[in-house]
């Protein structure tokens, strides 16, 4: 955990364009967009939260249980079961934002056990990059690259390659985003159910991370939506909502597990925090949940084609492609035979005030070997359209001087 890390990165690149430097034009990390109809809502919410006095002091001066909140869970577990999915409350575990459930399951999952070293498997790369250096005793991750699909001129898209899935006894987990940060991709449902099938067979969960997706925030296309299955781990957060502040993410896995994950969370952090549960209670409550989950993918829509008008205008003397943007709040661009890696590229934008993403650190050490892990960058679509305008000026003029000088 003390090593270099990606991730770690990210979030001082992130703190710094947000907090400290706010000129950057930052289409870095994966802060959620400021959506002012969203952030109406939260207000209204939690002032109402604040104007129940009795509330307010157990709010404040009582630790959770380690599952979560007793008037969230079977309300949330009734929200779940009107959306289809088949859970009871005792499915359920409120942790400190989705981060802290992967950390629990990795290590649960993966790593040292009396059967040697688990890995977990990510069958898809470019896949999360918070997913490293989490586990203690060194990452166990087995990675499969994907078919790359090449669909029109300017576009393309990633495909699971079935065939380059091999699981073994040393298998511990499955471990899918989706929609995928960072490519944007929504994986095919049917490929996501073959994956729960082989992990099946194996006896083995497959996590699938719903950071992005259904039933909330719901940035996809709602007819793509995954439903959580016995045997399976659905991990849902509150930040892509628009609440990254609150921490607040829940899983959802058989009873067992989801014991066992309460159990290390009451190790680890005694409780997760309470301001989340209430106000996600108050918007399950109140139905405005419902309002959230169209309000927000129809903030994202005109945002991801914008971004990739931008795009088509600016890079039309490079041979550019961009990934199938499905869902999420990113642009994943790919550049073709780029005569430096990525970071280069990156390091040169962030001297020009742009902040973007390597996609290097995506591929999990595949970039070593795989000039196709060196060509991408993650572009965020969540500040204004003028930032967005000038950031992707800069970013082509720094792509045409690389592909020119080559
Ligand atoms: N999973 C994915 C795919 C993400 O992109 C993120 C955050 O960017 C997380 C999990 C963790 O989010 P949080 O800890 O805020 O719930």
């Amino acid at each position: 955990m003390a090593a270099p890390s990606a991730i770690a990165e990210l979030m001082r690149d992130l703190g710094e364009a947000l907090n400290t430097n706010p000129d950057l034009l930052f289409l870095g990390g994966g802060n959620p967009a400021l959506i002012p109809e969203a952030g109406d809502i939260f207000s209204r919410h939690l002032q109402a939260l604040l104007n129940d006095k009795a509330l307010v002091q157990r709010w404040l001066g009582v630790y959770q249980s380690p599952q979560g909140s007793e008037s969230l869970l079977p309300l949330l577990s009734q929200y779940l079961q009107d959306q289809g999915w088949p859970v009871s409350a005792k499915n359920l575990v409120v942790v400190n934002g989705g981060q802290s459930a992967f950390n629990r399951l990795f290590n649960l999952l993966g790593g040292p056990s009396v059967k040697g070293t688990q890995r977990i498997h990510l069958p898809m790369l470019p896949e999360y990059v918070g997913y490293r250096g989490q586990m203690i005793g060194g990452d166990a991750f087995a990675v499969s690259r994907p078919i790359i699909a090449l669909e029109s001129e300017h576009r393309f898209r990633y495909k699971l390659d079935r065939s380059a899935l091999v699981l073994d006894e040393h298998s511990g987990a499955l471990c899918l985003s989706r929609p995928t940060n960072p490519s944007a991709n929504v994986v095919d449902l049917e490929d996501v159910r073959w994956l729960e099938g082989e992990a099946k067979r194996w006896g083995i969960p497959m996590l699938v991370d719903c950071a992005y997706g259904a039933p909330f925030p719901n940035i996809m296309a709602p007819s793509q939506a995954y439903r959580w299955r016995p045997g399976s781990v659905a991990v849902l957060s509150a930040s892509k909502l628009g609440l990254p502040g609150l921490r607040t993410a829940v899983v959802v896995a058989d009873e067992e597990l989801a014991s066992l994950l309460a159990h290390v969370g009451a190790v680890e952090n005694l409780a997760s925090g309470n301001t989340g549960p209430l106000l996600l209670e108050s918007l399950i409550a109140s139905g405005d949940i419902h309002r959230l989950t169209q309000l927000i993918p129809e903030y994202y829509q005109p945002k991801r084609k914008l971004m990739l008008a931008l795009l088509d205008e600016h890079l039309q003397d490079v041979p550019y492609r961009i990934h199938g943007a499905d869902g999420a709040f990113f642009v994943w661009l790919w550049l073709p035979n780029l005569p430096v890696s990525a970071k280069v590229l990156y390091q040169r934008l962030k001297a020009r005030n742009v902040l973007v993403m390597a996609g290097n650190d995506f591929f999990f050490g595949e970039e070593a070997s795989w000039q196709h892990a060196r060509e991408c960058l993650r572009l965020n679509i969540c500040q204004s359209d003028q930032a967005m305008a000038e950031a992707v000026a800069i970013i082509a003029s720094e792509i045409k001087a690389l592909y020119s000088k080559a």
